[in-house]
């Protein structure tokens, strides 16, 4: 059956970088609003990702492995409907310090893949019509210190996001969610390079009206808002979830 474009539930999605952290809650949320769910990530099939997953091993990075990750959804599901570009890697270095493989890696995840995923799915959004949901960073739009790389990349994102918005409506909307911390593989490494990682986690959390840490689902919620029909009137925005931190600072 092929899949309906704009359907407030039960897109055909596909969601990148599913196989931990915040891609795996939005993996779970459009599977519980009744989507056909499609992931990736650059290793195996992980065990624990339900069997009606489809899984496809694709380092987005790759513009051949990107296209293969569409096709092999449309294959499967019939035309994409919803595509969250969640993939993302976090390299925590200045610019002096950055080498060209930390350039290689964070642009390559996060910006190439965020545009090689894009552009392989617009033909199909464009014809039946669709939603596209990026996953950009408060480091977007502040300098986070000693993320050079990661902060332009998301920056990158952004500005990707507005384009598409504006060059694809009204059959495409696209917009991006602006995480703080939220308690995942990446948020735990980050307070592990602190030089004392219990303060470094105290001294956060303190910054944060919302006295605690975001969670994956707390992200997966907002992706399920912006991808139903509740969210027509959205594009080219960004939604900021971050505990209020950056309201605070
Ligand atoms: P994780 O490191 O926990 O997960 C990242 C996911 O992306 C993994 O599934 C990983 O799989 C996949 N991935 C990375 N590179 C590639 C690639 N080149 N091709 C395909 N898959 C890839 O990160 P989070 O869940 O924390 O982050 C998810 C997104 O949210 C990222 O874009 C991140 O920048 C953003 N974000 C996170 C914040 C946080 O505090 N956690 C804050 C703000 C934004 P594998 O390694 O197997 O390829």
């Amino acid at each position: 059956m092929r899949g309906s474009a704009l359907a407030g539930t039960g897109h055909t999605a596909v969601v990148t970088g599913g196989s931990r952290g915040i891609g795996r809650a939005v993996v779970d949320r459009l599977r519980a609003d009744g989507g056909r769910v499609v992931t990736c990530g650059r290793g195996a099939r992980p065990d624990d990702l339900p069997g009606d997953v489809l899984w496809v091993q694709a380092d987005v990075s790759d513009a051949d492995d990107a296209a293969r990750l569409l096709a092999e959804a449309d294959r499967a599901f019939g035309p994409v409907s919803l595509l969250v570009n969640n993939a993302g890697v976090q390299v925590e270095k200045t610019v002096a310090e950055s080498t060209d493989a930390d350039w290689g890696l964070v642009v390559g995840a996060n910006c190439r893949g965020t545009f090689h995923t894009c552009r392989a799915v617009l033909p199909v959004m464009t014809e039946h019509g669709g939603v596209i949901v990026n996953i950009g960073s408060i480091s977007g739009n502040v300098a986070d210190p000693s993320m050079a790389l990661y902060n332009a990349s998301k920056a990158f994102v952004h500005g990707l996001t507005r384009s598409i918005a504006v060059d694809h409506g009204p059959a495409v909307r696209c917009n991006a969610i602006q995480p703080g911390w939220i308690m995942t593989a990446m948020a735990e490494d980050a307070f592990a390079l602190a030089r004392d990682p219990e303060a470094a986690r105290r001294d956060a959390l303190a910054r944060h009206p919302a006295g605690r840490f975001g969670e994956p689902a707390d992200i997966a919620k907002a992706v399920s808002w912006l991808a139903s029909d509740e969210a027509r009137y959205v594009t080219g925005q960004f939604l900021t979830l971050d505990g209020g931190l950056t309201a605070a600072s």
